[in-house]
């Protein structure tokens, strides 16, 4: 029996800058294995969702490509999975890139361990963020809880840079292991209409996350800094599911030559990486906060059960046309602009009172980049009961957050197609036009296009009141 060189795939669905990989490859051939984990994460709002399991569906058959069909595929639990490889061949390496999630470094330290018992050489890389999170803490050796002085003194000053990109010549693969299956044994792809929609949408693996980039790189990362906020233009990378499943490396990205485009762009697009940095390294620092609030004053926030709210705001039918547009694009892309996920998640939980972890599942559930540390660090940023966390106070006014980021109503009247007709003046407040204007727009005012579920005032007043009884 020869031995084999174990390179396990999981959110590094790339083979350029994939340091694991480039260790597996050293003395030859690399066995490449990735494992639907069903067992290990139990969590609802944490499972893989159906927008993502459709991306990691087609990222799997673009890595397979490339690794000329050589993927070794297995589902259920990596634990017993791992121990019945290593019983079952000569493994001389095993190595990963390190995830952060909490049930996955629980689960990773476990098999690393057993590992190691069978005195194998397993090795672990950080291939996904550009700081590890235990590498960043203040002065007095805690963990920063606000973003600006993670980012400028723990990551950028104090730090030497990230490390350098990795280039791989060709990845040659042993044969495939006979207890292994195909991607298509994975069943990932969804019963619903995704399975065909989203192809329109998007293209899924790693040479396209790199042509994507660098198109953005090209026409979109000039004006970045101020264009990013609106979402009818095309300023934003859109590069979120490339980067959850690893398709794309931030390190890639963080290197390559930007020297094009102004340095308040760059450094702007840079610090949004940053962002995303930040949520790793709290759900690192701060595991609980995937479930519970981070604040636990909000433990006793009376948060509302109004099943028919959440399902206007689900479906996009609130009465409030760029929320509706936002939650729309959502159902219909798998992914929604960032500053319209402040929008519909800030509409969520100040104005229908709903608890941000039935906002996070949905999200969950819909987002081709659905990202454990993004979702819940964002989630409580809006709710007010995260780190950094927005004031509470600061609740976003959806008609004059539509009236200054989508002033003449592309974006909304793109995902609200039966407001096309309306009069951009009317767009974002409906109700304050009269009836000649539905006339005109061919609109119904509540059958066609709903009217408002709440009055922005009066559920802000309710939302300052319920915060006033956690406040003190
Ligand atoms: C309620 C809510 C939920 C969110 N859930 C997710 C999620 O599940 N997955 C996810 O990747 N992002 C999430 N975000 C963050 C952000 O909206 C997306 O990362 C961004 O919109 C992706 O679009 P882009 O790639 O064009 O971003 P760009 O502006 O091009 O930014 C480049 C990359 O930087 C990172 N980034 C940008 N903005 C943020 C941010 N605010 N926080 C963290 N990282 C950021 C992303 O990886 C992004 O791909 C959420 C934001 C909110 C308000």
């Amino acid at each position: 029996m020869s031995k084999i060189s174990i390179h396990w795939f999981r959110n590094d669905l790339r083979v350029q800058d994939n340091p694991s990989l480039q260790f597996a490859a050293q003395n030859g051939s690399v066995t490449p294995i990735f494992i639907l984990d069903t067992v290990n994460n139990t969590e609802k709002e944490f499972k893989l969702g159906e927008a993502g399991a459709w991306w990691l569906h087609h990222s799997l058959h673009s890595l397979n490509k490339s690794l000329d069909n050589k993927i070794n595929c297995f589902t259920g639990d990596p634990i017993k999975i791992i121990g019945e490889l290593i019983s079952n061949n000569q493994v001389e390496s095993f190595s990963w890139n390190r995830c952060y999630s909490p049930w996955e470094i629980k689960r990773d330290t476990l098999i690393k361990s057993l590992l190691k018992e069978k005195n194998i050489n397993v090795k672990t890389f950080n291939g996904t963020l550009l700081w590890e999170p235990w590498e960043i803490l203040k002065d007095d050796n805690t963990p920063y809880r606000v973003f600006s002085p993670f980012y400028r003194k723990g990551c950028l000053k104090k730090h030497s840079g990230p490390r350098k990109v990795i280039n791989l010549d060709d990845v040659i693969c042993s044969e495939r292991l006979d207890s292994s299956k195909d991607v298509d044994s994975l069943n990932l792809l969804p019963k619903n209409s995704w399975k065909d929609k989203f192809k329109k949408y998007w293209n899924v693996g790693e040479k396209a996350a790199m042509e994507k980039y660098i198109h953005f790189r090209n026409n979109g990362l000039n004006g970045y800094k101020e264009g990013r906020n609106f979402p009818s233009q095309e300023n934003v990378s859109v590069l979120s599911p490339h980067l959850h499943f690893g398709e794309i490396s931030p390190h890639q990205i963080w290197y390559n030559d930007k020297s094009n485009c102004p340095e308040k762009d760059v450094g702007h697009f840079h610090s949004e990486l940053g962002w995303r940095e930040f949520s790793y390294y709290l759900i690192y620092h701060f595991p609980f906060m995937c479930s519970e609030n981070l604040n636990k004053r909000f433990d006793k926030f009376p948060w509302s059960a109004n099943k028919d709210f959440l399902k206007a705001w689900q479906m996009g039918n609130t009465g409030y046309p760029i929320v509706d547009a936002g939650m729309r694009q959502l159902w219909e892309t798998g992914y929604m602009h960032n500053r319209v996920r402040m929008i519909v998640a800030s509409f969520l939980v100040k104005n229908l009172l709903i608890d941000w972890r039935i906002g996070l599942e949905w999200f969950n559930d819909c987002l081709c980049d659905a990202d454990l540390a993004n979702n819940t660090a964002s989630w409580q940023w809006t709710a007010g009961s995260g780190a950094d966390a927005a004031p509470y106070f600061r609740i976003f006014n959806p008609i004059l957050q539509g009236k200054k980021f989508d002033p003449e109503g592309l974006y909304t009247k793109k995902f609200v197609p039966e407001l096309k007709n309306f009069p951009a003046k009317h767009l974002f407040a409906p109700w304050e036009a009269n009836d000649s204007v539905f006339k005109d727009a061919g609109i119904e005012y509540g059958k066609d296009y709903p009217k408002p579920i709440v009055s922005i005032e009066e559920s802000r007043d309710i939302a300052l009141k319920a915060y006033d009884q956690i406040k003190g």
